[in-house]
């Protein structure tokens, strides 16, 4: 929505409508851990056997589809939700297990919705200070203040939220979330509600204020994209369960399994047996790491894997060639495979329809899975 008091803030104008980098108020952050956290909601299993630690000042992205129990952990880290089992220990301390539950408002805990979760009552420094209770009102509207400041909306105080557009609410929910100095931040899909041209841009600036403020954040997302923009460390998960943790390199480079490699990115997929230590493709024949000899295997390409070369490789017929943008997406008709390849090139490199070309696959972007 535009205003009298907006200025299209958080679209394409840039970085300038932020407040100046390296301003946010640093936190003392704290370690968080997950320790054997399980949690049912009757017989709805939301987590199993959880075990996470998030270093002082680390951001983990928990990544994976929707009902995958993400939520769940953070809720039970904010300690709205009381687990099953396990424990949770915020510097070592248990807050919510046998030994004990600290209650959601004395665990140093900021959070941050998808909605923003602004009062619509309150003007834009109340929301902001709303957390601050602790202090008396002059120091509390001074702390809001700051965060305002960084966030670059302190022109809005006096503003009620209604006013704002999406972007600039995200941004006040982000200075209403750092204000107490959280020594741990919980962020449930905080960019969800922004229009993607924005996304990228709040991203990129919550980022550099969550690293300022040097706490230590957990943060929900189902977009891959958006973790590995974020994330030091990716936590990957499926049907209650952490299938795989590493940074966004690790994760996408050696993905645990063709499921999580799927997650990341899209495929070429093959059906094949390994055979002499390698596996038939339509585009020559792959190592199989090691895998059992005889055993069935999928085997996942990367479009962008499959590079043109001037002399080995395949020769190959290109059907279509569609321009995207920043790249090229071209299907390629195989000699002996009825189905199309798919294959993704710089626009500068991409090859007319109808025209043959020899290609070959860079090994480091196979992936041979059994089935
Ligand atoms: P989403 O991205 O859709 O929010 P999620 O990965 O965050 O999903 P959770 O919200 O943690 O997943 O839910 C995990 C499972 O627990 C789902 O099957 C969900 O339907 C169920 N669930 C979550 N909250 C409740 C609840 N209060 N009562 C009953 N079942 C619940």
């Amino acid at each position: 929505m535009q205003t009298e008091f907006s200025d299209t803030s958080g679209n394409q104008a840039g970085r300038k409508e932020w407040g100046e980098r390296g301003t946010a108020a640093a936190t003392i952050a704290a370690r968080l851990s997950f320790e054997h956290v399980s949690h049912s909601y009757g017989r709805i299993v939301a987590a199993t056997d959880i075990n996470l630690d998030l270093a002082p000042g680390e951001i983990v992205c928990l990544l994976g589809p929707s009902g995958c129990g993400k939520t769940t952990l953070l809720r039970v880290a904010a300690g709205v939700e009381r687990q099953n089992s396990g424990r949770v220990l915020l510097d070592g301390l248990e807050v919510s297990g046998p030994g004990g539950f600290v209650p959601p408002e004395k665990r140093g805990i900021g959070l941050m919705f998808q909605d923003f979760a602004l009062f619509p009552h309150l003007t834009i420094l109340e929301n902001v200070a709303f957390g601050l209770s602790e202090l008396d009102r002059a120091e509390a509207h001074r702390e809001a203040r700051s965060a305002l400041q960084r966030v670059g909306l302190l022109d809005y105080e006096k503003a009620y939220p209604h006013i704002l557009s999406g972007g600039e609410q995200q941004r006040v929910a982000l200075a209403r979330a750092i204000a107490p100095r959280p020594s741990v931040l919980l962020m449930d899909e905080p960019f969800s509600g922004l229009d993607q041209r924005l996304r990228d841009s709040v991203r990129d600036e919550t980022l550099t204020v969550l690293k300022e403020t040097r706490a230590s954040s957990l943060l929900v997302t189902h977009d891959p994209e958006e973790a590995m923009q974020m994330a030091d460390r990716i936590a990957h998960m499926r049907n209650g369960r952490i299938i795989q943790s590493g940074s966004p390199r690790e994760i996408y480079n050696n993905p645990v399994d063709a499921e999580t490699a799927r997650f990341f990115s899209d495929f070429n997929e093959f059906d094949g047996a390994v055979e002499n230590g390698s596996v038939d493709v339509p585009l020559g024949r792959v190592a199989a790491n090691g895998i059992a000899e005889g055993t069935k295997v999928e085997v996942l390409v990367r479009p962008s894997a499959i590079e043109l070369c001037s002399q080995d490789g395949f020769e190959v017929m290109v059907r279509t060639s569609r321009f995207l943008g920043d790249h090229c997406l071209l299907t390629l008709a195989v000699a002996g495979y009825e189905k199309t390849v798919r294959m993704k090139l710089r626009d500068s490199e991409a090859p007319e329809s109808g025209a043959v070309v020899r290609v070959c696959v860079n090994p480091a972007h196979i992936f041979v899975f059994p089935t």
